[in-house]
């Protein structure tokens, strides 16, 4: 039963916030990408659940619309995409790490990142117990210091390929540590090392550096095959400049309660936020249990139509508090959507607010939001 002060008679209100994920836009904007960065070809980055979207609607999609080179971070990960797509290549970034994990590469045909030494000389002691050339990418640390073969152990191997003997490598790639800055210094020393190290290591591999910023950052960065993650989802390529991707996501909830402050006080967890007589409170039902951060607590905003409504106090777990005294009575009710998130308020937008990337808005949309995907195989 729904309490008559939440739904008025006749009308119900479902609580839960609701998160549609636009595939059409999805489509467009991978090839969007592809035409930029021809001829080089163009993967996409679907790890971490095609970055909290869904993985699988995601990758298929993207398969129908042409995409045949996916990447993952994790062997899981592959694991799941390959049960989704039958013929796609799939590289999965940090590589086997133990023979269960090399097991894994072969039975569902996956092809891990070598992404040191030690990763290169189990992987092909594993491919000589099987007696077959394996196939698998190396990556080269040209700036990041994260994952990848040192330069100096790049030289090494250059000189001596022993190691690589038992491997098909169909792929040298690096990754940028500033792709989404076109003025940081750092991205072009970057591509200049991959451009003089990269197709010394398996000649005939193709070679990889861009995520998406890196091909906003002109076609020297393409090499044979670029990865873009973020710009597929709508996140600005380059950090500063008109962002030419489709707007993918909107997460949306409905009002729950429409408060009338009848006795100055504060709202929520907390006491963070002290309010007047004849304010009006709109309770939402998303909290940050739904990935709607609580950083943006008194510093979020949300939209009714195109009233913009501030967050006021604490976020809970379950639901979020915005000040309405302005609003037109008429708009103001429970069931009424509110929207959290969407192509007039970003996910980059939100984050600049709570203090994070848009990647991680992404990333912490929760598995209990309601999803909806729009423009997909029916649609097409
Ligand atoms: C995540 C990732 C990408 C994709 O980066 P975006 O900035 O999301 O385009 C590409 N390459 C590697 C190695 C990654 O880890």
């Amino acid at each position: 039963m729904i309490p008559s002060e939440v739904a008025p008679a006749g009308e119900t209100v479902r609580s839960g916030a609701t998160l549609t994920v636009d595939l059409a836009a999805v489509v467009a904007n991978w090839k969007t990408l592809a035409q930029r960065a021809a001829p080089a070809r163009t993967a996409a980055v679907v790890k971490a659940d095609a970055y909290g979207l869904g993985m699988a609607p995601v990758a298929r999609a993207l398969a129908r619309a042409g995409c045949n080179t996916f990447f993952v971070a994790l062997a899981e990960e592959g694991r799941a995409l390959r049960a989704v797509l039958d013929r796609a290549e799939i590289y999965v970034f940090v590589g086997a790490l133990s023979d269960a994990e090399a097991e894994l590469m072969v039975a569902h045909r996956l092809m891990p990142v070598l992404n040191d030494r030690g990763q290169i000389e189990r992987f092909a002691a594993f491919a000589r117990t099987r007696g077959a050339r394996l196939p698998c990418a190396i990556h080269v640390d040209t700036g990041m210091n994260r994952l990848g073969l040192s330069l100096r152990e790049a030289d090494a191997l250059i000189r001596d390929p022993a190691p690589l003997a038992g491997l098909d490598v169909k792929l040298v790639m690096s990754h940028l540590a500033c792709g989404n800055d076109a003025d940081e210094p750092l991205n072009e020393r970057q591509r200049a090392a991959f451009a003089s190290v990269a197709p010394k290591i398996a000649p005939g591999a193709a070679l990889s550096l861009a995520n998406s910023g890196g091909i906003f950052l002109g076609a020297g960065f393409h090499f044979d095959l670029v990865r873009p993650g973020a710009a597929i989802y709508g996140l600005a390529p380059i950090n500063g400049r008109p962002n030419p991707m489709r707007s993918v996501v909107r997460l949306t909830a409905p009002i729950v309660q429409v408060r009338d402050i009848d006795t100055p006080g504060t709202v929520g967890y907390g006491a963070t936020h002290r309010i007047g007589q004849n304010a009006k409170i709109a309770v939402v039902s998303v909290g940050y249990a739904d990935g709607y951060g609580f950083s943006l607590g008194n510093r979020g905003h949300a939209l009714l139509g195109s009233v913009r409504l501030p967050v006021v106090g604490r976020i809970s777990m379950d639901l979020i508090t915005l000040e309405a005294s302005d609003v037109p009575a008429g708009l103001l009710k429970p069931g009424a959507e509110i929207e959290l998130l969407g192509p007039t308020l970003t996910a980059d937008d939100i984050a600049r607010t709570a203090g994070t990337i848009g990647y991680e808005v992404l990333t912490r949309l929760g598995p209990r939001l309601r999803r909806r995907y729009v423009g997909g195989e029916t649609a097409s």
